[in-house]
């Protein structure tokens, strides 16, 4: 087994873990600032409306939930305003600017209609805005414009990308994933690799929202994709939201990379990576460093407050643990019932309770409700056999135990 020193440290960081305890804090705290959007996108988790809704947070309840995440300390969360569209709020720049005073590190999701101009983009990075996320589900307008709804939403999309990378800003690119731009990803991969961005953080739709029409993945198309991403990684910073199990996905990648296996020789790889793999070439061999997944899942180091308040586990967990108009925001993540469960991994339920993968997985806890209406079942987008993996020792290894404190803590 050619197992090098260097492979070896490598391994050790297979999967990254918060130095804090995730169940006193949250690492990334996302707000859905408005649900106002003029988009119609067809896989929209809010079916945002044009129209704000009258019950959003006030200009005073927003300064107070952003003094509350502030109040989490250092190292200060992640922070991400989102909508709908965040730039539908008129007091959006005022919110950037008192949330950078705050010393949170501000990124903004904004939709990209004819209101996100490149001299706003200048403006919030002025305001104090660190990062920009901007959705790209197709690497032409046709795919993309018709998975938006509007015309010239890509054109405005690549102009936002070009002046937020202009101004010094961060850019992620998000592209939702579903039946209809699956074979598109290799197209993206290049678009995003042309252009330059920190991450493609690739979303696995969750059937919630208007997302409820659209044709999802099969397990097994999920497993090529994400074989398809890792192969993307070499280069590309890749993450995965609603994906969890693209970490089982990179753990057994390095195991049989550890062993000089090709993935082809062990695991059941299907069509659907072939010819994703087969359209990504040329790819350039230049090995980057790999973007290590973080061991964080829905209310277990995330947190998502929605435009009226109700504090979630993930923005596509319809169900909430509180509301910040009744109780503050550390008390709901901290102590509410749904928050706590979600944090103990022995109740998760089904296939994922069984898989030795759940400490760094989870699965989806927003599919398994939206599926089923219980958040602690399998996830169903994941075809995993718990146990059938070949190399469970090099797994322990990998996520830093040794394999058998990794076997027996999953059979406590
Ligand atoms: S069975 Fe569940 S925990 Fe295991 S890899 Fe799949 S989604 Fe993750």
């Amino acid at each position: 087994m050619p197992e090098t020193g260097g492979a070896y440290a490598q391994a050790r960081f297979a999967i990254r873990r918060p130095s804090f305890d995730l169940g006193l804090r949250p690492f990334i705290v996302i707000w859905e600032i408005t649900r106002a959007c003029d988009l119609a996108c067809a896989h929209c988790r809010a079916s945002a409306m044009p129209e704000r809704n009258p019950g959003e947070l006030s200009p005073e309840e927003s300064r107070s939930l952003i003094d509350q995440i502030a109040a989490f300390g250092p190292p200060a969360p992640l922070f991400v305003m989102t909508g709908g569209d965040p730039v539908k709020r008129p007091d959006l720049l005022e919110l950037v600017s008192y949330a950078s005073s705050r010393g949170l590190p501000v990124s903004l999701s904004p939709s990209a209609t004819p209101l996100l101009t490149p001299s706003l983009v200048r403006e919030l990075r002025s305001a104090g805005l660190v990062a920009l996320s901007l959705s790209v589900d197709g690497a032409s307008a046709q795919v993309h414009d018709a998975f938006r709804g509007v015309d010239g939403v890509f054109e405005r999309t690549l102009a936002a990308w070009e002046a937020a990378r202009e101004c010094g800003l961060k850019v992620q690119i998000n592209t939702t994933v579903a039946k209809l731009n699956m074979l598109d990803l290799p197209r993206i991969a290049h678009l995003v690799l042309e252009r330059g961005a920190m991450t493609w953080s690739v979303f696995f739709l969750v059937p919630v929202g208007r997302g409820i029409s659209l044709e999802q993945l099969s397990p097994e198309e999920c497993e090529d994709v994400m074989h398809f991403l890792y192969d993307a990684g070499t280069v590309l910073r890749v993450k995965t939201t609603e994906g969890h199990h693209y970490k089982r996905i990179v753990l057994e990648r390095m195991a049989l990379e550890r062993r000089g296996l090709k993935p082809e020789q062990v695991l059941k790889l299907g069509p659907t990576y072939r010819a994703l793999r087969g359209a990504l070439e040329p790819w350039p061999a230049r090995p980057s460093e790999r973007r290590t997944p973080i061991e964080i899942n829905a209310g277990r180091g995330f947190v998502f407050i929605s435009h009226v308040g109700s504090v979630h586990p993930s923005g596509f967990l319809t169900a909430a643990g509180g509301d910040v108009r009744t109780a503050p925001l550390a008390q709901i993540y901290r102590k509410s019932p749904m928050f706590t469960e979600l944090r103990d991994m022995a109740k998760l339920q089904g296939r994922c309770g069984a898989c030795e993968f759940a400490r760094m997985c989870g699965g989806s806890r927003s599919r398994a409700y939206a599926t089923t209406g219980n958040h602690l079942a399998e996830d169903p987008l994941c075809g995993y056999v718990p146990g059938s993996f070949p190399f469970p020792g090099d797994i322990g290894e990998l996520v830093g135990k040794r394999p058998a404190e990794h076997t027996a803590e999953r059979s406590a």
